[in-house]
C-alpha cells in the first residue's frame, strides 16, 4: 500500500519551500499583488503536495485522485502568476472582475473534465500503472483538452512574465531581479517539458514541482531578498513619490495603505509612526464618510487646515464598480492660493471703498451720496416715513483761497467735513459733492429734526478757527439748505433741487443760515 522511494522527495522539497515562501511572504508590508503571490505560493503547495501523497502511494485509486487533485493547484498557477503580474505592475490595482472570471473559464473545464476524465477521456486519453525500477508509478497518454490546458497555460505564463519583467526593468533598471523573473518561470517550463517529452526517463515522476522549487529559490534570491516587491517602485510610485501633493491612499476602514513623501511630511509623521492609525486621526477635522465621497462637484472639494495651512483634499476610488475598494486621497496645499485670493478680494473692497470716498476729506463722494440717496427715496415711497437733506455751501470760500492759499483751503474742507461727521448721525450719510459743497441725507428726518441738526451744523462750523500766516485765526461760515421729503411727495427724487433752491435762498438771506425748502406734500 505505501513505498518509500526517492521519487518522493522532491515534491515533498518543492512543498516544503513553498511553505517557507508562504510564511515569508505572508509576514511582509502590504505590496500590490500580495494576494496573488500568496494564491500562487498555496497553488504550488497543493501542488506539490498532491504529488508528494500520490508518490507515497501503491493503491491505484489513491494516486489517481491525488493527480486529479493535483490540478486544482496546476490551472491555478499560471492565473495566480497572470494576476500577480497585473497586481504588481499596475499598483493597487486588480484586474477587473469579468476580465478574471474570463481569464478562469479554461481552469474551471480542466478541472471540470480532470475531475470527469473516467467517462471521456478528454484529458488523458489512458492511465496505466507500471512497477519500474522499484517504483510503483501511474503513467498517462494525454487526451485533446489536455493541450489546450498547457498551451493555454504556457500563453498566460508567457504574458504575464513579460508584463512583470518589463515593469521592473522598465523602473528599477536593475537587472538582476528581472533576470530573477524570467529565469524562474522558465525553470518551471523546462521543468514541465521536460516530464512530458520523450526525454523523461522516468515518465510517471512530474518533475515540474521540482521546477517549482528552483523557481521559488530563484524569485527568493533576486526578486524578494532584493527588497523589490516592497521597495523598489514601479513607475507610478516613482512619480507619485515625486509629486509635492501629498497622496494617501486608504482602504475602506481608513487605514493607511500607502503613502507618499509628501504626505508623511504633511502629516509631520514617518512610515515607522503610521502602523494601523486611520487617517481620520490626522485629518481630525474630517469624517470617513466624508472621506468616502468621490462625486463631489467641481469647486466643492474637501478642504482642511493642518499647522497653519490650507490644504484642498481631493478623493477618487480606485475601484468604482466596488465600494470597498481602497481611494486614494490628494492632498494640495493652497495656502498661497488663499492667501492670493484674500489679498485680491481685501484689494477689491479697498477699490469699492476709494470709489465711495472723496480723496480730499476722506468722507463719502458724490457718487456714493447719489447711490444712498436713491435708495433711501425708493424706500421712503415704498414703505412711508421721510427723509432729508441737508445741501451747504462755505461762503465766500473764493476769498478763503485768495487770502491764504489754496492748501489752507483744503484744510478747511477737510476741517468742515470732521464737523460734519461729528454732527451727523451713525445712520446719516456725509459726502463733498462740489468743490466747497457738501451733503447730509438725514433718513427717517422730518423737516424739525433736520434743521435742528443743519443748525448745530452751522454752528460747528462757524467754530472752526483755523490758523494763518499772519497769526490771525480764520473763520469761515456755511449757509443750508434744508428739504424733506415724505411718502406723499410728488417729486420726491427732485429733494436735492429743492434742497439747492433752499441753499440759494439762505445764500440770499445774508449767507450763513439755514433755510427750509418749501416743499409741496
Ligand atoms: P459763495 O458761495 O458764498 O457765494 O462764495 P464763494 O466764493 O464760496 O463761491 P464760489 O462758488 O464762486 O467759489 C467757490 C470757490 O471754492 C472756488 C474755489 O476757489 C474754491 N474751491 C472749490 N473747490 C476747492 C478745493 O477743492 N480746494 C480749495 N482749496 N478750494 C476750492
Ligand atoms: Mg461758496
Ligand atoms: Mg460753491
Amino acid at each position: 500500500m505505501f513505498q518509500i522511494t526517492i521519487w518522493s522527495i522532491p515534491p515533498l522539497l518543492a512543498a516544503l519551500v513553498s511553505v517557507g515562501a508562504y510564511l515569508r511572504v505572508r509576514e511582509m508590508r502590504r505590496v500590490p499583488g500580495m494576494q496573488a503571490l500568496l494564491a500562487l505560493l498555496a497553488a504550488v503547495m497543493f501542488w506539490s503536495g498532491a504529488q508528494f501523497v500520490g508518490s507515497l502511494f501503491t493503491l491505484t485509486a489513491i494516486k489517481l485522485l491525488a493527480a486529479k487533485l493535483a490540478y486544482f493547484g496546476i490551472v491555478l498557477t499560471p492565473v495566480a502568476w497572470l494576476v500577480f503580474a497585473v497586481s504588481y505592475t499596475r499598483r493597487q490595482m486588480r484586474l477587473p472582475r469579468p476580465a478574471l472570471n474570463l481569464i478562469c473559464v479554461v481552469p474551471m473545464i480542466t478541472i471540470a473534465l480532470v475531475m470527469t476524465n473516467d467517462w471521456h477521456g478528454l484529458v488523458w486519453s489512458r492511465v496505466t500503472f507500471v512497477q519500474e525500477q522499484g517504483v510503483f508509478g501511474m503513467l498517462t497518454e494525454h487526451g485533446p483538452w489536455f493541450y489546450v490546458h498547457a498551451v493555454y497555460s504556457y500563453g498566460l505564463l508567457v504574458v504575464a512574465t513579460t508584463i512583470l519583467a518589463w515593469s521592473i526593468g522598465h523602473t528599477t533598471g536593475a537587472w538582476k531581479p528581472v533576470i530573477a523573473v524570467i529565469a524562474a518561470p522558465l525553470v518551471v517550463a523546462l521543468a514541465n517539458l521536460f516530464y512530458l517529452s520523450e526525454l523523461n526517463p522516468a515518465p510517471w515522476f512530474d518533475m515540474t514541482t521540482l521546477g517549482f522549487a528552483g523557481a521559488a529559490m530563484i524569485l527568493d534570491g533576486g526578486v524578494l531578498r532584493f527588497g523589490v516587491l516592497e521597495t523598489i517602485p514601479v513607475v507610478r510610485d516613482r512619480v507619485v513619490e515625486q509629486l509635492r501633493d501629498g497622496v494617501i491612499v486608504i482602504n475602506a476602514a481608513g487605514m493607511i495603505v500607502d503613502i507618499n513623501e509628501s504626505a508623511l511630511q504633511i502629516l509631520q509623521t514617518n512610515r515607522a509612526e503610521l502602523g494601523d492609525k486611520l487617517i481620520t486621526s490626522f485629518l481630525t477635522a474630517l469624517t470617513m464618510e466624508e472621506l468616502s465621497r468621490h462625486d463631489r462637484p467641481d469647486g466643492q472639494g474637501l478642504e482642511t487646515i493642518l499647522r497653519g495651512r490650507a490644504y484642498d483634499i481631493g478623493t477618487s476610488s480606485l475601484d468604482d464598480t466596488n465600494p470597498d475598494a481602497d481611494a486614494v486621497l490628494v492632498l494640495r496645499d493652497i495656502t498661497d492660493r488663499r492667501k492670493t485670493e484674500n489679498d485680491l478680494r481685501q484689494a477689491q473692497e479697498e477699490l469699492v471703498r476709494l470709489a465711495h470716498t472723496d480723496y480730499l476729506t476722506g468722507i463719502h463722494n458724490r457718487r456714493f451720496f447719489m447711490q444712498r440717496l436713491a435708495e433711501e427715496t425708493e424706500r421712503v415711497r415704498r414703505h412711508g416715513g421721510c427723509l432729508s437733506v441737508l445741501l451747504f455751501d462755505l461762503d465766500y470760500f473764493k476769498k478763503v483761497n485768495d487770502q491764504c492759499g489754496h492748501t489752507a483751503g483744503d484744510e478747511i474742507l477737510r476741517a468742515v467735513a470732521d464737523v460734519t461727521v461729528d454732527v451727523k448721525r451713525i445712520t446719516d450719510v456725509a459726502a463733498r459733492i462740489g468743490g466747497e459743497e457738501f451733503a447730509l441725507l438725514l433718513p427717517e428726518t422730518d423737516q424739525i429734526g433736520a434743521v435742528r441738526t443743519a443748525q448745530r451744523l452751522r454752528q460747528a462750523i462757524a467754530h472752526i478757527s483755523h490758523p494763518t500766516t499772519d497769526a490771525r485765526r480764520l473763520r469761515i461760515t456755511a449757509s443750508i439748505g434744508v428739504a424733506t421729503v415724505g411718502a406723499r411727495t410728488q417729486d420726491l427724487e427732485n429733494v436735492l433741487n429743492h434742497a439747492d433752491e433752499a441753499l440759494y435762498k439762505a445764500k440770499h438771506s445774508g449767507r450763513n443760515a439755514v433755510c427750509c425748502a418749501d416743499v409741496s406734500a
